[in-house]
């Protein structure tokens, strides 16, 4: 670990323990044991963009040991991803609607910025909300051929079944089909990255499974 040295800016290398994926993005993986939602880290020149911020010591000190400008994007509000929010310094901080609404209330996290549509940055970056049955107010990151997802393709806990409501899976599929990304990266998922038509398909296949007047669809039941 590079430690002891203090110069600051310009240098952006790799934390200890970061997964290297593709050019400037890598991931350091998410725990079981405790639940810790992996985490994406984008560098685009000085800056370090980071999808989500995990819950542990280690992923909170991970991030505070990077250098330079740090935006930090949470996927939602759910605490495997975003409870490290509170003790992650960061320049800018981004979530959705309804995690704004969650983390200014129960965490004392004030200063996000709410993203509440497609948002695209200068360095390529871009932020967009994604309807998902999982949780309210999912967002996702996407850089070039990437895309990460957090949870949002996950179903939801529904009468202690997985099941996804059919509407707002038919969103989810329109809005996965719109990014343009090949790969999808998703959270606690193994392996990390998927080839986006496989997951837009196996979605595709969930709704294919809905049945008339039945809001909820699932997948394992049927
Ligand atoms: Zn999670």
């Amino acid at each position: 670990m590079p430690t002891g040295e203090r110069k600051e800016g310009r240098e952006n290398r790799p934390a200890w323990g970061e997964q290297r994926m593709a050019d400037g993005i890598s991931r350091f993986p998410g725990t079981r044991e405790p639940l810790s939602a992996d985490i994406g880290l984008i560098r685009c020149g000085d800056v370090t963009w980071i999808f989500d911020v995990g819950s542990t010591e280690e992923a909170a000190e991970m991030l505070n040991g990077l250098r330079g400008p740090k935006y930090v994007v949470l996927s939602h509000f759910h605490q495997d991803h975003a409870a490290n929010a509170g003790r992650v310094r960061c320049d800018r901080l981004y979530g959705g609607g309804y995690t704004c609404k969650k983390l200014a209330k129960g965490m004392g996290v004030a200063e996000l910025t709410e993203v509440t549509e497609l948002t695209e940055f200068a360095d390529g970056v871009s932020l967009f909300p994604i309807p998902s049955s999982h949780a309210k107010g999912c967002l996702g990151l996407a850089y070039g051929e990437y895309a990460f997802l957090g949870d949002a393709v996950y179903p939801a806990q529904k009468d202690g079944k997985a099941g996804y409501n059919a509407g707002v899976l038919q969103e989810t599929i329109r809005l996965l089909e719109s990014l343009g990304a090949s790969r999808f990266l998703i959270s606690h998922a193994e392996p990390f990255e998927a080839d986006a038509s496989r997951v837009v398909a196996y979605l595709k296949a969930v709704y294919a499974l809905r049945q008339k007047g039945r809001p909820w669809i699932f997948p394992e039941g049927a």
